[in-house]
């Protein structure tokens, strides 16, 4: 037992399965220069398991290493898939809570990608909140504050609030529900839907490259639910969406059929986790291998994805990735480097000249779209789910 409290339901049965040393603290702020990248600031995992619950948090987190920085990239709108997902989510909620007309709240908004589709309706307004919001505002019937939610009186009441990637942040979870329910006028009652990604499928579906310092909490539809009833805030629904990867949680009445989300127990799922840190060293060396076998016969690998699984992979295979190229569609992370291993980010247009031997995949959600992206290169590389 580690002697820490749960972050989620508070129970004391909190169990330590995985440390990952010196991972970058940002795993979406790229470096401008390789120097800058490789002195980027640096945490260390201790993860710990929840046997009531199954929630999954860092013990080493350091709420004072994480500071939201100028130049943060994590939009996904740049990938169809994404954004297909996100449009089919933002016409569900539109649809069952008949938000046309109504006053949707989005927290941690970013720059209004989503916040824009939920208020696509005729007559409907939404205010989204994110200090890190640049620009022009995406809409006229949106308006965005450069500040954090609950930081000024929301005015007019809302009948949708929802946060998406955004609670796995937080260092202290339940507060931060609690300040979602209070910050609300009174007498309003709106829908609260919240988005994670879904500790789930890295425990049972080995998505061991998606820990990272950013994330303090890992939820599961129990230890999400666990947190909102602490906060005052009973969880009504909670499903899985984006082939398993993301977990979502609303509150109040339905307006349609959701499909429930099914959990293990908190001791099989402290089973799950009692295993992954031998399954990363399984995969670490494997990879190894491979790469080293690659870089013999002079080529190289394209790891497509330079988002927090990229940066993950990267710096855990250390010298061993050396060969490894981080390639992504989005052109705004074109030219800068990983934090940690300081390797710079291609186009996908720069492959064909640089001997791709392998095109390792990074979200195999991505495998199709990658395939036809690299086909089209006339890149004829094997392409592979890490
Ligand atoms: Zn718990």
């Amino acid at each position: 037992m580690s002697g820490a409290a749960c972050l989620a339901c508070g129970g004391a049965q909190v169990e330590r399965f995985l440390q990952l040393r010196g991972v970058p603290v940002f795993c979406n702020v790229l470096w401008p220069t390789r120097e800058a990248a490789q002195a980027a600031p640096r945490g260390d995992l201790d993860l710990a398991i929840c046997r009531d619950c199954g929630h999954v948090f860092n013990l080493a987190f350091d709420p004072e290493l994480v500071r939201y920085a100028e130049g943060y990239e994590n939009s996904l709108h740049h990938s169809p898939r994404f954004q297909a997902y996100a449009e089919e989510l933002a016409l569900d909620l539109r649809r069952r809570h008949a938000l046309d007309g109504r006053h949707v709240v989005e927290i941690a908004c970013g720059q209004g990608d989503f916040l824009k589709l939920v208020c696509a309706g005729p007559g409907s307004v939404g205010t989204g909140f994110d200090p890190s919001y640049r620009g022009a505002s995406p809409g006229p019937n949106l308006a965005i504050r450069r500040e954090y939610f609950g930081a000024s009186p929301l005015g007019r009441a809302p009948d949708l609030v929802c946060s998406r990637h955004a609670l796995e942040h937080m260092d202290d979870p339940v507060a931060f529900v609690r300040m979602m329910r209070d910050a609300v006028p009174p007498g309003s009652a709106p829908v609260y839907f919240c988005e994670v990604p879904n500790a789930l499928y890295s425990l049972r579906d080995g998505g061991v490259w998606d820990f990272i310092y950013e994330h303090v909490s890992y939820f599961n539809a129990r230890s999400l639910a666990a947190c909102f009833a602490r906060a005052g805030l009973p969880a009504a629904r909670t499903w899985e969406t984006f082939a398993g990867q993301f977990l979502c949680l609303e509150t109040g009445p339905a307006g349609g059929p959701v499909a429930s989300a099914a959990v293990p127990e908190g001791s099989q799922l402290a089973a799950m986790a009692a295993g992954l840190g031998d399954e990363v060293d399984r995969l670490l060396a494997h990879w190894r291998g491979e790469f080293a076998r690659i870089a013999a016969a002079g080529g190289r690998v394209a790891v497509w994805g330079a988002g927090s699984k990229g940066v993950t992979f990267l710096n855990l295979m250390g010298a061993g990735g050396a060969i490894g190229v981080p390639v992504d569609i989005n052109p705004a992370k074109h030219g800068l480097y990983l934090p940690g291993v300081g390797r710079q980010v291609v186009a996908p247009s720069d492959l064909p000249a640089l001997g791709v031997a392998l095109v390792l995949v990074m979200n195999p959600v991505y495998t199709g779209e990658i395939t036809g992206m690299v086909r089209a290169l006339g890149i004829a590389a094997p392409v592979t789910a890490v």
